[in-house]
């Protein structure tokens, strides 16, 4: 099969590589409708987190399943699914209190990488959502959203605990911040303020329910958002970036008692012990528990009750991967779903 492999910052190659095998009775093979690039894998292709030879890239997923291992029961072939980037059995007590990207038998999805024709994933039954039936075409981009980036903002948006009468702040206007928005707006926040300074983003999260765009950034941002908010912060902050400027913009944003909720993969973040003392925010985050609200995620789609496959601005064949790192690198494109 072909899949995109990282050889060096900057370097993404799409080659043969050997098909993927069951190999635990609990696995299942998926033959990919659609992956995509990630905002993280950005990270590795920057040279900003180390590439140790040639790496296989993705862990975003959706498609049909090819093949169970024998213990697999609730998952069957010719269904079409969804899973998240982390493998989780969806029965220990991590897992049952909602934290299924800390379960006990936790696996990374995107090792074999899911930037290829086919994957395994590991623990099928706990991990795989199926949908009700094969999808139509255009569902499938915001299926495949469901698997990271929805899932992501939604848990952002769940950990800062927007809802009614509260006041949303959104850090960041990559599809995770976008999406978050989204989120903020399905869980009936009153106002939803998307700090962006780029124009076709900014369209993208009015059209996704928020209410004020801000342009500054750092104090400046924090400046603005106490304007807006009558000096106070506001309720919820999502924090979608991952940098000591974005999480330090968020926990400044927010008003005493309130709640950030940090979503953006942390590189180089340090807190400052007695500034976070005396903020009284309520901090939670990491990395997102998407199987828990995947089914939720799935039956607003399949309802068409909300399209976040409109994050999706570049789609290339899988063989033109380089171009979809290149073109999000570049903030050119802001996510680009490769068709494989
Ligand atoms: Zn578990």
């Amino acid at each position: 099969m072909r899949g995109a492999v990282l050889y060096a910052p900057g370097d993404v190659r799409v080659e043969e590589r050997d098909d993927p095998k069951i190999t635990e009775p609990s696995d299942a093979i998926i033959r990919l409708s659609a992956t995509c690039v990630c905002g993280s894998d950005l990270w590795p292709y920057r040279g900003i987190e180390a590439v140790d030879g040639p790496s296989p890239m993705g862990h975003e997923y959706a498609g049909i399943v090819q093949e169970v291992g024998s213990q697999v029961t609730s998952i069957k072939p010719g269904q079409f699914v969804v899973g998240s980037f982390f493998a989780s059995d969806n029965t220990c007590e991590i897992c049952q209190a909602g934290y299924q990207s800390s379960c006990i038998n936790k696996q990374p999805v995107g090792a074999e990488g899911a930037q290829a024709e086919s994957l395994r994933v590991p623990l099928a039954d706990g991990t795989l959502v199926a949908t009700p039936d094969l999808p139509a075409d255009d569902l499938i981009p915001s299926l495949l959203a469901a698997s990271d980036v929805l899932g992501t903002g939604w848990f952002g948006a769940v950990a800062a605990q927007a809802g009614p009468a509260k006041t949303v702040a959104v850090v960041g206007d990559g599809a995770v911040g976008l999406l978050a928005v989204l989120a903020a707006s399905q869980l009936g926040a009153e106002r939803i303020i998307a700090m962006s300074r780029h124009e076709p983003r900014q369209r993208l999260a009015r059209e996704f329910g928020a209410t004020d765009i801000v342009t500054e950034r750092g104090d400046a941002g924090v400046a603005r958002i106490k304007e807006l908010t009558g000096g106070l912060g506001a309720h919820s902050v999502i924090e979608a970036v991952g940098t000591q400027e974005s999480m330090l913009q968020a926990i400044r944003s927010t008003r005493p008692g309130g709640h950030v909720g940090y979503v953006g993969v942390a590189h180089g973040v340090e807190l400052p012990g007695t500034e976070l003392f005396f903020s009284h925010v309520h901090l939670h985050g990491g990395p997102a528990p998407v199987r828990r609200f995947l089914p939720e995620l799935i039956d607003l789609i399949w309802n068409r009750q909300i399209d976040p496959g409109k994050v999706f601005d570049l789609s290339l064949p899988l063989e033109q991967a380089a171009e979809g790192y290149q073109a999000m690198d570049q903030r050119r494109a802001i996510k680009a779903l490769l068709r494989p």
